[in-house]
Parts: structure tokens; sequence; C-alpha cells
């Protein structure tokens, strides 16, 4: 494994030494010589602050190991239900991973893993994938990990894609990241921007530090590059004349077996989440009391709106989880989102900075949700939003 070495010799000032990691984790033993401990986050502050006293030493099997040159194309997993039904994220990938594409001059690769696959095969040619590989087999019906891990790894040896694009959806993450602990790749987590560096390497934009950072990660030894990306981050792409090739595989036969048996399964109520929804109402801590919820509901009735919040008002149990916007609640992307009372914290705006028109209405003029917003209102909640309702109401009146 990489690790950071200390050349004691050369640290002259050891309370210097311990003072350069904003971690805490550069410590002494016993003894009182120097050593890195478990807390190190490899941010190599250190080498940079004091490159004669610490050392950045890479793991001698971190070497160049894979010829770029033989990984092409970008692929998406796509998610098929026991129905054939797809799931719109797969959608949305094929369109970031067209652009990917694109950059490079590689092919758009779609799996399609499931019992029936021939509705979700039509829509992803109809969306741009150059070659839609497909392994069917009612076995693959329902999700089991093995078999369809199995499948995905035969796919990765026959076709061996650069990069693999899979939804952040719960199927999503419990399948890539198995598949890249076998292919000893990585994997980046709900990235929420890509892009593609000129030498092929995934540029995978995530939020780091609780939001404060954008990382960017990149793997430029390993291939494939994994990354999943939560639902309606990226756009769906338009529907084209299909001019892609439909590859049949047959499923590994021993890798269908699993240790998994499905006695029922039952489909859950579809219950539209905030996700879903063309306009949205946010309550933020501008709110004075819950007792005052009622006004935002006036609100969001009159513009047909689902009403959501911040994780303040969420962890004061003013609303239920499933509204909560934001890094650690769901991503939204309506047509309209009205927030009331919303700071614009990064973890919340990054749950809902790709909205259509964003109006915030806030008495801080300062406040950060103003950058994102296409419509700031500077005031109080308290007047604006009964003004908003009455103008909302009085504009439905008039064009009856
Ligand atoms: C790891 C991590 C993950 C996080 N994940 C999320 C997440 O998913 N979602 C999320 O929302 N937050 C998240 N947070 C918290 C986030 O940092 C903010 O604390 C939170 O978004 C603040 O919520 P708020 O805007 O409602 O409250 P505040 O930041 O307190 O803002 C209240 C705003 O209301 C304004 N105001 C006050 N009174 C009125 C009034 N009468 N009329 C109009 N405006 C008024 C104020 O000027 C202020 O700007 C996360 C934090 C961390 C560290
Ligand atoms: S790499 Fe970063 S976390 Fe690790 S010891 Fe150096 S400064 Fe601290």
């Amino acid at each position: 494994m990489s690790h950071i070495s200390i050349h004691p010799e050369k640290a002259s000032d050891k309370d210097a030494a311990i003072g350069v990691c904003p971690f805490g984790a550069i410590e002494r033993d016993a003894t009182g010589a120097l050593f890195v401990g478990g807390g190190c986050r490899m941010c190599r502050m250190c080498v940079r602050r004091m490159p004669e006293v610490f050392e950045f030493v890479e793991d001698a099997e971190a070497a160049p190991a894979v010829d770029k040159n033989e990984w092409r194309g970008i692929a998406v997993v796509a998610e098929i239900s026991p129905d054939g039904a797809l799931h719109p994220v797969a959608l949305e990938l094929l369109g970031k991973a067209r652009e990917l594409a694109a950059a490079r001059g590689e092919p758009v690769l779609a799996l399609a893993i499931g019992g029936r696959t021939e509705a979700a095969v039509q829509e992803m040619l109809e969306r741009g994938a150059d070659e839609v590989h497909v392994y069917e087999d009612p076995e693959l019906s329902e999700f089991r990990i093995e078999p369809y891990a199995a499948a995905l790894s035969d796919f990765i040896r026959e076709k061996k894609p650069s990069a693999v694009l899979v939804g952040g959806t719960p199927t999503g993450r419990s399948l890539a990241p198995r598949v890249a602990a076998r292919f000893r790749a990585g994997l980046t987590a709900d990235c929420t921007t890509l892009g593609m560096s000129p030498s092929g390497d995934l540029d995978q934009i995530r939020p780091a530090y609780g939001g404060n950072i954008m990382a960017h990660i990149n793997t430029p030894r390993h291939r494939p590059q994994f990354a999943t990306v939560r639902y309606k981050v990226f756009p769906i792409p338009p529907r084209e004349r299909p001019h892609g090739a439909v590859v049949r595989h047959k499923p590994p036969r021993d890798g269908l077996a699993s240790a998994i048996s499905i006695l029922e399964s039952r489909p859950k109520p579809a219950v539209k989440g905030i996700e879903d929804a063309e306009a949205i109402v946010v309550c933020g801590r501008g709110l004075r009391r819950p007792e005052d919820l009622p006004m935002l509901r006036e609100l969001a009735d009159a513009l047909g709106a689902r009403l959501a919040g911040t994780r303040a008002v969420v962890e004061a149990g003013w609303l239920p989880a499933s509204c909560q916007i934001g890094l650690s609640g769901r991503t939204v992307k309506p047509k309209l989102i009205v927030t009331c009372g919303v700071s614009g914290a990064i973890q919340f705006v990054s749950g809902m900075n790709g909205s259509g028109t964003i109006v915030a209405v806030n008495t801080d003029k300062d406040a950060p949700i103003f950058s994102v917003a296409h419509i700031g209102i500077v005031g109080d909640i308290y007047e604006v939003v009964p003004a908003l309702v009455a103008a909302v109401k009085a504009k439905k009146e008039a064009a009856k």
C-alpha cells in the first residue's frame, strides 16, 4: 500500500513537523520518535509543506499495470426490473457516456442484464448506445448479487470498457463495488460531475469533507474506472434514430448459481418522491416554528408543488427524512423550486442546483442561496409567502 514515510534525521523541529498535518495524524511514540498514525488520509499536505521530512512512497504493486489502449468505450449498466422496465438513471448515464466517449472517439456500450430485456434494449438504442450487450435468462429476472456480478464481470473481461457507469440506486450500490473489487479497480461513488482528461482518465468529481470541497478523483493506473451517479443528476438525452448493434451473450453457466433464494417479491406501492416532483417549495430554518408549515403548504398547493426541507428542518422533525434535499438527502431537478428561509449551504445546493428555475426568499441579501437563484427575493417569508400565494391564486382565477 502507498504510505507516508518520515525521515526523522531531517526533522529538526518535531513539533513543527507534527503541526503540518491538518488531521493530527503525525504522532510521537513512547520514545519520542515520529510516526504516521491511522488517522492519515493521504492528503499529502505534509509532503508539500516539509518535503525534506515527509515522503510519499508509492505501492510498488500500484505501478502502471494496465495498457490503457486495451480498454476502450464507456459502459453503462442498466437496471431492469422483472417486468422489463428500465430505471431512467441508465438513460441519464447514457447521455453523459455519449459526451465522454465522443471526447475520446470511443463507443458507448450499454449492458442489459435481466429476465426480460427487450424494451430496455430498444430504449437504450434510441438514446444513443452504440452497442447493447444483453445477458438474458430467467435466473437473472430478479436482482441477486452473485449472478449479476458474474454477468458484469464477464462483460468487462470480454469488452474491456475504459469506464463503467452505474446508477447510484440500492442495486447499483451493491453491484458496482463488488465487481470493482474483483478487478482491483476502486470506485468513486455518487459522482456529481464526470469529465474526460486528454489522457483518457475519467475526471470523477464529487463533494468531499462534508461537501466543503469538490474532489477530483482519477484512477490513472487501473481499468476499468468505476463510478456511480445518483438518479436525476444528469439530463436524459433526446431520442434519436437507433444506430447501435445488439450483442447477445450467454450468461456464464457457473455464474448463475446464487445462495439467495427469492421466496416472494411484492411491488412497493408507487409513492411519488420529491425527485419526481415538477415543482417544489422548500422549508428552511427561516421558518420560526412547525406550526407555521401550513403557510408553506398553501404555497405548495397553489403551485401544484411538493413540500420539501433542508436538513435543519428534517432533523428538527418538522418534515420526514424522505423530504430532505441535499448531499445526505435527495437530489432533485424540478422545473421550479422556491426556497423559503434557506441559507444555501453547499450541502443543500448540491442537491438542487440543476433545477429549472430557482426562486429564493431570504431576509439576508448576502445569503449564498442567492448565488444559485434565478429570482432572488430579499424579504421575510412571513410577508413574501402569503403575497406569493395571493398572486398565484389571482393569476389562476384570472385564467378561468
Ligand atoms: C456532511 C453534511 C451533510 C449535510 N447534508 C445536508 C443535506 O443533505 N441537506 C441540507 O439541507 N443540509 C445538509 N447539511 C447541513 C447544511 O450544512 C446546513 O446546515 C443546512 O442546509 C442549513 O439549513 P437551513 O438553510 O434551513 O438553515 P440555516 O443555515 O440556519 O439558514 C436559515 C436561513 O433563513 C434565513 N431567514 C431567517 N429568518 C427568515 C425569514 N423570516 N424570512 C426569510 N429568511 C429568513 C436566514 O437569513 C438564513 O439564511 C449537511 C451538513 C454536513 C456537514
Ligand atoms: S498525508 Fe495528510 S493526513 Fe497523512 S500525515 Fe501527511 S498531512 Fe497528515
